[in-house]
C-alpha cells in the first residue's frame, strides 16, 4: 500500500470501516487458502466472513456453510476454454448451474470453503479471477461485450477494459473503497454497458484536436441505484484512449479519499458527485490527470438496454452472432459445455455475457447459422424468445440472498409462463423481479418493477411486490416511478396482464412500453388495474 489512509483517524467510522482497517479485504485470500479451507466453516470469524467478499464470495442463505461466487468476466468475453472451465466448476461445485449476473459475471451457488481453493486455481490457470467481484473494491468492468466485432462501435475497447482491469485487480492501493466501485468502458453507440448507473463511465465521442479528427470517450461519474438513484454526471473533458486508465485511476483515488466513510448507505460516489456537483469533481479530476480538452462530439446514439437475441452481421463479412436467451439468466453446465464446443467448431472461441443475463456467440460463418440453429441447444436457450422469457430479469432473491425480502426466481418463472401463455406483445417488454431495495435486479432501469415487500394480513405478513414502471436509460435516462401500489405475490401475475393489456390496447403504432407510460402517464395505469 503506497498511500495513507487519511480517514483512519476519523472517529465515526462505521462497522466495515474499522474491519477493513484492521486487516485489508486481499488479505482474506491468503487466509482462506491457508487455514479456513483446512479448518472449514465453523472456524470462519465473522470479521473474516465479511472480508470474504474480497475473495469473490458472499455467504448464501440459509447460513449453513455454502457460498456463492462470483467470477469477473471483462466487458462479458471470455474464451470458449474458459467457459469449458466455468461449466466444470458449475458441474463439480455448483450443483450444475451457472448464472450470469447483471454485470455480466458468471455466478455459482453451493461452493463450499474446502472447495476455494481448487477453484481459485481452476480459474487462475485459465486466466479468469473472482477476486474483488465482490467487496469495497473496484468490480467486474462491463463493456461492449460486441467489442472488437460491432459494427456500431467508435473502437475495440477490448485491450482498454483489460489493461484497466489488470491495473485495479489485486492492487492495495484501490482496495479498500468507501464502497463498491462500478467501472463502465464502452465505445459502442448503443450504450451498451448502461453508462449512467456505473459510478465511472467512459462512453463514445470524438473531438477535433489540431484538424483531426480524434475517436475518444466521454466521462460521467456518480451514477448508481439501490434506494437512492442517481443517474451519473457528464463531466465537461474528452480523453484520448490512452488517458482512460489515468483517468479511472483519477476518480478511484478521489473516492477513496474523499468518499464518506460514515454512513454505509451515504458511501457510494455518487453522494460525493451530488455534494460537490460536476465542476467542482473535474477540477478535483484534472488536479490529478492534468489538463484535458473539454468535451467534443457525443456519439451515444441509444441504448439497446443490452439486448442481443437473434442472428446479426459483424463488422467482417460473412461472419455473424447468435444472442440467445438465458431464461433467468440461468444455464446448466452441460448446455455452457456445449455452447463453448460449438463456439470452437463453428465460431471464434469467445462466448460473451451480456448485462441482461444473456449469451452471444460470435464469429460464425454465415454459411453454418441455418444448421447450427437446428441444434438441441438452441431449442433450449432460443435465439428468438418469447417476449416475457426473453426480456424478464430477477435477482437471486430469497432462495440464496440473505438480504431479501422475497422469494424471485421462481415467482418470475410462474409470472412468465403465464403472460406468455396469454399476450402475444409485437414489441419487448422488459420486466424486472428484484427481491429488496438494493436493486442488483435493476428496478429503476426496467419497463415494469417489481421490488420485494411485505403486505400485513390480518394474523401475519405475506410476500408481495411494489411496482415500479418507466424506467430507461434512452435519451439521458429516466427512472421507473412507484406506481404506489403494493401486490400479493400470487396476484402479481394478474396485475401485470391487467397493465400490460392496457398498453396493447391502447398504444401507438411503434409505441414502446416506456414511450407509453410517459405519454399516458402512471395515474392511467393505476385506473386499470
Ligand atoms: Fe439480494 Fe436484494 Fe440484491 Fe436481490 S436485490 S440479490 S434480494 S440484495
Amino acid at each position: 500500500m503506497s498511500y495513507e489512509a487519511i480517514w483512519a483517524k476519523n472517529q465515526r467510522l462505521n462497522d466495515v470501516e474499522i474491519i477493513k482497517l484492521e486487516k485489508d479485504g486481499l488479505d482474506v485470500i491468503e487466509t482462506i487458502i491457508d487455514k479456513y479451507s483446512k479448518e472449514g466453516y465453523d472456524s470462519i470469524t465473522p470479521k473474516d466472513m465479511n472480508r470474504f467478499k474480497w475473495a469473490g464470495v458472499y455467504e448464501q442463505k440459509p447460513r449453513e456453510g455454502y457460498f456463492m461466487m462470483r467470477v469477473r468476466i471483462n466487458s462479458g468475453i471470455m474464451t470458449s476454454e474458459q467457459a469449458k472451465v466455468l461449466a466444470g466448476i458449475a458441474k463439480d461445485y455448483g450443483r450444475g448451474i451457472a448464472n450470469a449476473s447483471t454485470r455480466g459475471a458468471i455466478q455459482f451457488h453451493w461452493v463450499q470453503v474446502e472447495d476455494l481453493p481448487s477453484i481459485y486455481e481452476r480459474l487462475e490457470a485459465c486466466g479468469l479471477s473472482p477476486f474483488e467481484a465482490c467487496g469495497d473494491c473496484p468490480r467486474t468492468i462491463v463493456g461492449n461485450p460486441l467489442a472488437g466485432i460491432d459494427k456500431d462501435e467508435l473502437m475495440d475497447t477490448t485491450e482498454l477494459v483489460e489493461q484497466v482491469n489488470n491495473f485495479f485487480l489485486l492492487n492495495k492501493d484501490f482496495s479498500n473503497l468507501p464502497r463498491k466501485f462500478k467501472i463502465s468502458i464502452s465505445a459502442s453507440i448503443h450504450n451498451a454497458a448502461h453508462a449512467q448507473i456505473n459510478d465511472l463511465a467512459f462512453t463514445p465521442a470524438t473531438k477535433k484536436i489540431d484538424n483531426q479528427d480524434v475517436i475518444g470517450f466521454h466521462v460521467w461519474v456518480g451514477g448508481g441505484l439501490s434506494a437512492s438513484p442517481h443517474l451519473a454526471q457528464k463531466l465537461d473533458i474528452f480523453v484520448k484512449p490512452e488517458y482512460v486508465l489515468k483517468v479511472a485511476e483519477g476518480v478511484c483515488t478521489i473516492f477513496r479519499d474523499y468518499g464518506y466513510r460514515e454512513k454505509r448507505t451515504r458511501a457510494r460516489l455518487k453522494f460525493l458527485v451530488a455534494d460537490w456537483g460536476a465542476e467542482k469533481f473535474k477540477n478535483k479530476l484534472l488536479e490529478f490527470t492534468g489538463d484535458m480538452p473539454s468535451s467534443g462530439d457525443d456519439k451515444l446514439a441509444s441504448w439497446n438496454a443490452s439486448y442481443y437475441f437473434g442472428v446479426h452481421s459483424q463488422n467482417e463479412d460473412g461472419k455473424s452472432y447468435i444472442g440467445v436467451s438465458l431464461p433467468l439468466g440461468e444455464i446448466t453446465c452441460d448446455q455452457l459445455l456445449e455452447l463453448a464446443h460449438i463456439s470452437e467448431k463453428y465460431g471464434d472461441r469467445k462466448i460473451r455475457t451480456t448485462l441482461s443475463q444473456n449469451l452471444i456467440i460470435t464469429g460464425i460463418s454465415d454459411e453454418d447459422i441455418p444448421s447450427l440453429l437446428k441444434k438441441d441447444v438452441f431449442k433450449q436457450l432460443s435465439p428468438n424468445p418469447s417476449i416475457f422469457t426473453g426480456y424478464t430479469i430477477s435477482c437471486t432473491g430469497k432462495e440464496f440472498c440473505n438480504l431479501a425480502i422475497v422469494e424471485t426466481k421462481k415467482r418470475a418463472k410462474e409470472v412468465i409462463e403465464y403472460l406468455d401463455s396469454k399476450i402475444k406483445l409485437d414489441t419487448p417488454l422488459r420486466i424486472h423481479f428484484t427481491g429488496c431495495p438494493n436493486s442488483c435486479g435493476q428496478k429503476h432501469i426496467a419497463d415494469i418493477s417489481l421490488q420485494g415487500a411485505l403486505i400485513k394480513t390480518e394474523d401475519s405478513c405475506e410476500e408481495a411486490f411494489t411496482i415500479w414502471l418507466g424506467g430507461t436509460l434512452n435519451n439521458g435516462g429516466q427512472f421507473a416511478e412507484n406506481l404506489n401500489y403494493r401486490v400479493k405475490s400470487t396476484e402479481v401475475h394478474i396485475v401485470l396482464e391487467k397493465i400490460i393489456t392496457f398498453f396493447e390496447k391502447s398504444k401507438l403504432e411503434n409505441e414502446t412500453f416506456n414511450e407509453f407510460i410517459a405519454r399516458v402517464g402512471i395515474s392511467k395505469i393505476t385506473e386499470n388495474i
